[in-house]
């Protein structure tokens, strides 16, 4: 079976007396171990879709599995269990916590699932070498590059060992070079392991060439 099988998809959302179809009946199938992207026009639904996997948005009639998980039957607690336990997020602008170390903010998601800091550095070290920052694991965020940041973000995004890593816009902020080196991290991290999606929405035609496969977006529907 597919990682992520969405049918008849639909998420509505009001706006005032509007009702705004942000998912209009979108189908979509993916296999793990893939880096994929989402591009089209804005508005046409994308974050929606990405709110929607990361179990952050509950679908309002169709159905999506990840990994077999119907997340359109989870409860509000089951939801935010899933997304502790599941997803993984890097976003625009790093999101870090500026007055904590980089391994800090790595084991942060282990923190908030209430378990030890201390405990979790090793893995958090071992994450942030695997990002190619093992010289950077007590820097703060303020003493790092853009592109560093990213990477201490990627190593967080990963510490709970996700099946699903959603980035939004994650070259957005940075150089083509830093972010053409983001993106191949990005495909490592999908390739690495089979039972993994990496789904990343951008607005550059050239970061969603870099993925193995491109999902188009628009008027709520896959194009
Ligand atoms: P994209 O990411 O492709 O720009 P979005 O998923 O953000 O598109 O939005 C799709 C449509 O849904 C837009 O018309 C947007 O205004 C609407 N929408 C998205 N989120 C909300 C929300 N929380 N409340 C109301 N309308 C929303
Ligand atoms: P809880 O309901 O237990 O507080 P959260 O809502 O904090 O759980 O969700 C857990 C994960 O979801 C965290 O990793 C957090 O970064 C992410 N998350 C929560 N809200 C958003 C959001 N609006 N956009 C992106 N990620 C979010």
């Amino acid at each position: 079976a597919p990682l992520v099988e969405a049918v008849g998809l639909v998420r509505e959302y009001h706006m005032g007396d509007q009702l705004v179809r942000a998912l209009d009946g979108l189908d979509l199938r993916l296999d793990g171990g893939q880096f994929a992207s989402v591009v089209g026009p804005s508005g046409a639904g994308k974050s929606t879709l990405l709110h929607v996997l990361g179990a952050l948005d509950a679908p309002t009639s169709g159905t999506i599995t990840v990994d077999g998980v119907d997340l359109g039957s989870l409860s509000d607690e089951q939801a935010s269990e899933f997304r502790r336990h599941r997803v993984g997020f890097v976003f625009q602008f790093f999101n870090l916590v500026p007055t904590m170390s980089a391994w800090e903010n790595v084991a942060l998601p282990r923190l908030l699932d209430n378990q030890s800091l201390r405990k979790a550095r090793p893995r958090a070290v071992e994450l942030l070498e695997r990002v190619g920052l093992g010289a950077r694991v007590d820097h703060r965020p303020s003493e790092l590059s853009g592109g560093q940041m990213q990477r201490v973000a990627i190593a967080r995004s990963l510490i709970m060992n996700p099946t699903i890593l959603l980035a939004d816009e994650p070259t957005g902020n940075l150089d083509s070079a830093t972010g053409a080196a983001v993106l191949e991290l990005l495909a490592e991290v999908a390739h690495d392991e089979p039972n993994r999606l990496v789904v990343m929405v951008t607005h550059d035609p050239n970061a969603a060439a870099v993925a193995d496969t491109t999902i188009t977006v628009r008027d709520g529907k896959v194009a």
